[in-house]
């Protein structure tokens, strides 16, 4: 899972706000404008939350959220600028999180945007198959909780929100050491096979973390 809130929105003007507050806000955030790449972009980033448009280029936002709801249950915050749609959208059990309509004050969509990460446990989400939850720092994969430390667990976020990426040890240790700490290179090491060891408890015979040699370490599920 990434912590990456993405903002699909056609109106340049309005998505540059958006960012601008939600940045404020301390959220990492990523705009897309065009309706035809917002699926393939979220199942390659697992964005945190979504804040969709209704009207869009390419794909409207009600084919979009319904697509989304097909393989993850990352909240989605669907943004119209009717009233009367909501009641209609309402009635369509799209699976979406919460609803707004424009035009909205940036500080309302921010309170929103909170308010709906708050009610999904904070910021629990299933990618490939692990739930995550960075409240608790505790995962789940295939139904079980794995017991892991805090550094395991940034690891293996941080690897599953981009399977198939390979990750070099370097990186690796930037994103869970967030101070200047100097950690030898064998750190890594040693924490990804404690973390294999608990993976294979629950989930025997099944490589879910791949050694790369001379390189890293990537996240891949069968
Ligand atoms: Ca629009």
């Amino acid at each position: 899972m990434s912590g990456i809130i993405l903002i699909v929105e056609d109106e340049g003007k309005l998505a540059r706000i958006l960012a601008d507050y939600l940045q404020q806000a301390g959220f990492e955030i990523h705009c897309l404008g065009d309706g035809l790449a917002v699926v393939p972009w979220v199942q390659e980033h697992h964005p945190r939350l979504i804040l969709l448009d209704l009207m869009l280029p390419g794909k409207g936002g009600l084919e979009i959220c319904k697509e989304i709801r097909a393989f993850s249950t990352t909240p989605i915050i669907m943004t119209t600028a009717r009233v009367e749609e909501i009641d209609r959208l309402l009635g369509l059990e799209l699976g979406a999180d919460d609803y707004i309509c424009k035009p909205f004050s940036p500080r309302e969509v921010v309170a929103r945007v909170k308010a709906v990460l708050r009610r999904n446990g904070g910021a629990q989400q299933t990618i490939s198959g692990i739930t995550l939850d960075e409240t608790r720092y505790q995962a789940t994969l295939q139904g079980h909780k794995l017991e892991l430390t805090a550094v395991e667990f940034k690891l293996l976020q941080f690897l599953a929100s981009n399977p198939g990426r390979i990750y070099g040890r370097e990186t690796l240790m930037d994103h869970i050491y967030s101070d200047d700490r100097i950690v030898a290179d064998r750190t890594i090491d040693s924490h990804i096979k404690k973390l294999r060891k608990k993976i294979a408890a629950v989930e025997p015979g099944q490589e879910w973390i791949h050694s790369v040699y001379g390189v890293g370490y990537k996240y891949e599920s069968e």
